[in-house]
């Protein structure tokens, strides 16, 4: 690491005074605590709160780590990157400590010496193979209504291989609408979880590909179901000079579709890249508004509870994911809601298995405007 980098990152630590603020929403609003960090309520040490991450990646900076442990690692890795610590932080000491991207960048300087984990090496080796997270080798089957539409919808892997029935509903919705789209015939990997990971060598090759794909494509617009591939195209690659924008953006400036308004009552799941990475917090409300009635969690929006999915963290600590997912539905439940919704591939699939066990639903807020959509 260049040493100006390391002295700004050693500026930013030191700011950090160990309060623990970040930790806990906001007390006044909901007359109670209410745990903001997933990483340090599951685990409940030091290390896995912002605070200690910190510590740890000055520790490392300094050269008092040498070796990091299995326990280190997993303090460092046992991290959604949910943003929740650096949003209050921000709110409490008007400082930005940026602190997502210190954990990430302490993942880098973690994987430049080898030391990224055994399943996030694996990961980064079925993306060279298959050019898709999940190494599957069958193709999620799409096609462009239109080779030269100006708007191209971007599938991404977990929609793709995981939870397809979200890249089902939009490409339903734009069929019902008469919306020309394409996809792209050779979509790879957006490197998400490379970037997450630290694993940014890797993603290299990934990002040049999909590059090229979309100039070809001549489109004007590249639509989003999954914030994560939005976020790494937002701030992972080069400008392409096209437009990006996620679904519920998308639909929100389609203005009235004629939905058939269903009597659901739904709460909304933030996504962490969704809302505190990329500021997208009223769009989804009003699409969801729509088709259903909202019911208000406790923790939302800056200070929304992480689906506990993210920053490698779904892979490598399950345990944890679900639990984290599950702490969500309780809150969905205390609402009032019948069903969760989110608006992230990502979030879906974790909440859907925890819901496993709960009585709730859970969707994505494209399926719920595709099945109120006229056919
Ligand atoms: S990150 Fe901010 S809120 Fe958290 S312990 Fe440090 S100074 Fe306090
Ligand atoms: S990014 Fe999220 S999980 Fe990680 S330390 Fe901050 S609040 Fe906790």
């Amino acid at each position: 690491m260049e040493q100006e980098r390391e002295e700004e990152i050693l500026s930013a630590i030191h700011h950090c005074v160990k309060c623990k603020l970040c930790s806990i929403a906001s007390f006044h609003p909901n007359a109670e605590w209410l745990p903001l960090c997933p990483s340090g309520q599951y685990y409940g040490y030091q290390a896995f709160y912002a605070p200690g991450k910190m510590e740890i990646f000055r520790a490392i900076l300094e050269g008092e780590i040498t070796e990091p442990s299995e326990g280190l690692l997993n303090s460092v890795y046992a991290c959604t990157v949910c943003g929740a610590c650096y949003e209050k932080c921000k709110q409490i000491t008007n400082v930005e400590l940026g602190a997502p991207e210190l954990f990430e960048e302490m993942r880098r300087e973690l994987a430049s010496k080898g030391w990224s984990l055994d399943v996030h090496k694996s990961i980064a080796e079925k993306i060279k193979e298959t050019k898709n997270a999940y190494g599957e080798k069958y193709e999620y089957k799409a096609e462009s209504s239109d080779a030269n539409a100006d708007v191209l919808y971007y599938i991404g892997c977990t929609a793709r291989y995981r939870v397809p029935e979200i890249a089902d509903a939009m490409l339903g919705i734009f069929d019902k609408l008469g919306l020309k789209y394409q996809v792209m015939d050779d979509e790879w990997c957006c490197g998400s979880v490379l970037f997450r990971t630290g694993q940014v060598e890797a993603a290299k090759e990934l990002v040049a590909h999909n590059v090229e794909e979309i100039r070809k494509s001549g489109a004007k617009t590249v639509v989003f179901t999954c914030p994560g591939c939005m976020k790494t195209f937002e701030k992972n690659y080069p400008d392409m000079g096209v437009e990006l924008v996620h679904s519920t953006q998308f639909l929100t400036r389609l203005g009235n579709i004629n939905l058939k308004k269903d009597d659901m009552k739904a709460a909304y799941h933030d996504p962490c890249h969704l809302g505190r990475d990329l500021g997208i917090y009223e769009e989804p409300r009003a699409v969801l508004s729509e088709v259903a009635d909202i019911k208000k969690m406790k923790r939302e929006k800056e200070q929304a509870w992480c689906c506990g999915s993210g920053g490698g963290v779904k892979s490598a600590f399950d345990d944890f994911a679900l639990w984290s997912a599950a702490e969500r539905l309780k809150e969905a439940k205390e609402a009032g809601a019948e069903a969760l919704v989110s608006a992230c591939p990502f979030c879906k699939r974790n909440l859907k298995e925890a819901a496993e066990k709960e009585e709730i639903e859970v969707y994505d807020v494209v399926e719920l405007v595709n099945r109120c959509l006229e056919g």
